[in-house]
């Protein structure tokens, strides 16, 4: 199988909302009248972001996932993406598992695979993907403002736990690490929620390396401090029974959770709370930003938790 021919049977399917799709120099794509496109790329490297023997097809489904993920986080709805994949042998048996959670999770999504480029090199996936967002209408970080609630979808910590678990640093039994491993594997991007989050959020993103330093982000685009109450923070019921400093820094400073976290005024509260009921999705109203900068997390006897690490830097020394 050449490289042509792996395109055309694994990556080549119709796409009818791009005026042009995989086959030609470049794709062609025509957002709707009044839409901005809000593009992104995630890069995954073997040994670095995924474990060498990971199940292809989770592969497949992840690589889309953290790139969806960021489209939800801008308030944005999937439109197109291309995808650029270096690998090490032709395995038919890998490929065919790749493209199929890869495809099942774009057909859910509503997005198109418009092109791309295939090399042989040491596994690497990069996805691109663009999507639509009414012009002025995007959820940014920068919006939030002193007095507006904190909060966060879902469940934290059970994917960082997973990581903990298969890098040999804890031990949990069977069906801890099933749930906490589906968790790492198979994330769920917010997308529902991030388009119904427009107009209603002052600020969002996507919890991709952990809550305390990505808050930070927020925090410093829009020039404000947080602060968190950890009873408040939704740690996944998986880890009931591991040992507090495990879920703390699980929960507050580990990756891969791919949940929303953003900002609403407070007048908002009820307006949160009917979206979380009409979604089926928990939405936790954790803590509050106020004037200054930096997260700060308060434990129930309001005294400051420290955190050893507050996220993933992969420069950090
Ligand atoms: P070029 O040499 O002009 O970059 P390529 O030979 O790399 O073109 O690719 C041929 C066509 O196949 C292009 O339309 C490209 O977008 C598409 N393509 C290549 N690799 C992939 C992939 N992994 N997934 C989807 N489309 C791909
Ligand atoms: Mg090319």
């Amino acid at each position: 199988m050449n490289e042509f021919e792996l395109i055309a049977r694994y990556f080549q399917r119709p796409t009818p909302r791009a005026l042009l799709g995989v086959g030609d120099d470049c794709a062609l794509l025509a957002p709707r009248p009044g839409m901005a496109l809000a593009v992104s790329v995630d890069m995954l490297v073997e040994g670095r972001h995924f474990f060498a023997d990971v199940d292809p097809e989770s592969l497949g489904h992840k690589a889309l996932a953290v790139n969806l993920s960021d489209l939800a986080a801008m308030g944005a709805q999937p439109a197109w993406c291309t995808l650029a994949l270096a690998l090490p042998r032709t395995d038919e048996a890998w490929l065919g598992a790749f493209a199929r959670g890869f495809y099942a999770l774009a057909d859910a999504a509503g997005i198109e695979l418009v092109g791309g480029d295939t090399t042989r090199g040491p596994l690497t996936i990069s996805i691109q993907v663009a999507g639509e967002v009414p012009i002025g209408q995007p959820l940014l970080r920068s919006g939030a403002c002193a007095g507006d609630e904190i909060w966060v979808s879902g469940e934290l910590g059970a994917a960082a736990v997973a990581v903990m678990a298969r890098n040999g640093e804890l031990v949990l039994n069977p069906e801890t690490l099933r749930l906490c491993g589906e968790r790492l594997d198979w994330p769920t991007p917010r997308l529902a929620l991030g388009r119904r989050l427009r107009g209603l959020a002052s600020a969002a993103l996507d919890l991709s390396d952990g809550l305390v330093g990505d808050l930070g982000h927020i925090c410093a685009r829009s020039a404000c401090a947080a602060v968190i109450a950890w009873e408040r923070v939704p740690v996944h019921p998986a880890l009931a029974g591991l040992p507090e400093v495990v879920l703390r820094q699980a929960a507050l400073a580990g990756g891969d959770d791919y949940e929303l976290c953003f900002t609403a005024p407070v007048a908002h509260h009820a307006r949160v709370v009917a979206l979380a009921q009409e979604l089926g999705l928990q939405l936790s109203c954790i803590g509050r930003i106020e004037a200054g900068e930096g997260v700060t997390v308060a434990g129930a006897n309001g005294d400051e938790i420290a955190l050893s690490r507050t996220g993933f830097d992969h420069f950090a020394s």
